[in-house]
């Protein structure tokens, strides 16, 4: 065992010092940045010619070859044909997580070269599984590369970071020579910290990647026990997760780098990202069409709220194809007035579907706002709710190592001020608070069947 596993380590190695043009994959890589390079700035009407073609593929692929969407369609009166210009995308029926999940083999694609199968769904509650092509994960990098290159020009294959993640390593730390430092999230404990800082010392990667939640927790801890990080990063990139205030402004004062956040999802949909000059989230335009849904799955204004809707154009395997996601958004403009990219803008995630605490009147609040109070609450380093009746839900925390005993009383009145008083509130103090399986940390657990609810 411990043989293979040096082996591989070496094989690793050996394969870090490659150019990374010889790398595996490195074609698709190259040829999808060249691609983003040259159409990022194209006219609003040159990118809607653009994915009308691309959808068109997706479309009569789906139809030819995939006879769950031909079905899906059929019963609901859609055929390629209709499809005309790109508006005439409404006329395709929404397709959603339960469908595909109940007959995933129905709606996939099986006859392409290095297909896998990707499960997700730690975050809507909904384990599922789909196919895709190994080709998609170097299409994905291609893309977050593009994204993250305004912030760091030189990235590349072969760019290494410190990697903040849930990954269960033999120790705390770890070194991939492929991909760089990695430190687990399953151990942040004081304990651990200053080793922590002295790996990144060490390695002074130069970008770092991390979890929201995870590296929040980094830096509360490196405040609390008074240390602090000489090297600078030239950027820190935090996805997977929605970036709260009070957590940018806690990572800003440890780490002063400029920090990029995005939303994008397992399925590969929607990918949407930061620019240079603000925190709206521009969806790329040649990933995939980005709809946001009301109620009455019509198109929202910008400034309005609704459902992300999402149409994957790179994966052939099992295509998603006005995708229902779950996650709600506030619509952006069409363009960015800052960069002029003609991407649609999203001008804030408004909490995964999770997210939401429900009221004695069983109405529904997003935590979102919740969560910028929770900033001020400086007697504690942790916290989560947690929600399996209506009306009532448990805060449970970790207090700070010099703090006797907490005031709960505030946490209280703060947050009947954001969510109303309509709640009985239990504290529970906890020595720690436990990681979900992928080691993200979630802010609430919600046992409730929030759907029921929405009805
Ligand atoms: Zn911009």
């Amino acid at each position: 065992m411990l043989v293979t596993y040096k082996k591989i380590k070496f094989i690793k190695y050996l394969y870090s010092h490659f150019p990374s043009r010889l790398r595996f994959g490195a074609s698709t890589y190259y040829s999808f940045r060249r691609m983003i390079q040259r159409s990022q700035y194209l006219s609003e009407n040159e990118l809607k010619a653009y994915q009308l073609r691309q959808l068109k593929k997706n479309v009569q692929h789906a139809w030819a070859n995939i006879p769950g969407y031909r079905k899906h369609w059929e019963e609901n009166n859609f055929s390629p044909d209709k499809l005309k210009s790109l508006d005439d995308l409404k006329s395709i029926p929404f397709m959603t997580k339960e469908i595909l999940r109940d007959k995933l083999e129905k709606f996939s694609y099986k006859k392409l070269k290095g297909l896998h199968k990707i499960t997700t769904g730690g975050s809507t509650g909904i384990p599922f599984g789909f196919y895709q092509q190994r080709k998609n994960g170097l299409i994905e990098l291609a893309f977050m590369h593009e994204l993250w290159s305004q912030f760091y020009p030189k990235i590349n294959l072969k760019t290494k970071a410190t990697i903040l993640r849930g990954k269960r390593m033999e120790g705390p730390i770890g070194y991939d020579p492929l991909n760089g430092l990695i430190l687990s999230s399953f151990d942040l404990i004081p304990q651990n910290i200053s080793q922590y800082i002295q790996a990144i010392e060490k390695y002074k990667t130069p970008i770092l990647r991390a979890y929201p939640s995870s590296l929040y927790v980094f830096s509360t801890l490196i405040e609390n026990l008074g240390l602090s990080i000489k090297h600078n990063f030239d950027s820190i990139m935090l996805g997977s997760e929605i970036l709260y205030d009070f957590q940018n402004n806690q990572i800003q004062r440890i780490f002063k780098a400029p920090i990029v956040n995005w939303y994008g999802h397992g399925e590969k949909a929607v990918l949407a990202g930061y620019c240079r000059h603000n925190t709206k989230l521009h969806a790329f335009p040649q990933y995939g069409i980005t709809e946001i849904a009301g109620q009455d799955g019509k198109e929202v204004q910008a400034g309005e709220t609704g459902e992300i809707v999402g149409t994957s154009f790179w994966n052939y395997a099992t295509p998603f194809i006005r995708y229902k996601t779950k996650d709600f958004a506030r619509k952006g403009t069409e363009n960015c007035s800052e960069c002029n990219r003609h991407y649609q803008l999203i001008d804030e995630i408004q909490g995964r579907e999770h997210e939401f605490i429900v009221d004695k009147n069983k109405k529904l609040i997003v935590l979102t706002g919740v969560s910028i109070v929770c900033g001020t609450f400086t007697e504690i380093n942790q916290f989560r709710f947690y929600q399996d009746a209506v009306g009532t839900f448990i805060f449970r925390y970790v207090k700070t190592p010099e703090i006797k005993k907490v005031n709960t009383a505030f946490i209280q009145k703060s947050l009947f001020e954001k969510i109303g008083g309509n709640f009985d509130i239990i504290f529970q103090e906890v020595n720690e608070i436990e990681r979900t399986a992928s080691g993200k940390m979630m802010y609430l657990e919600q046992k409730l069947d929030i759907k029921k609810l929405l009805n």
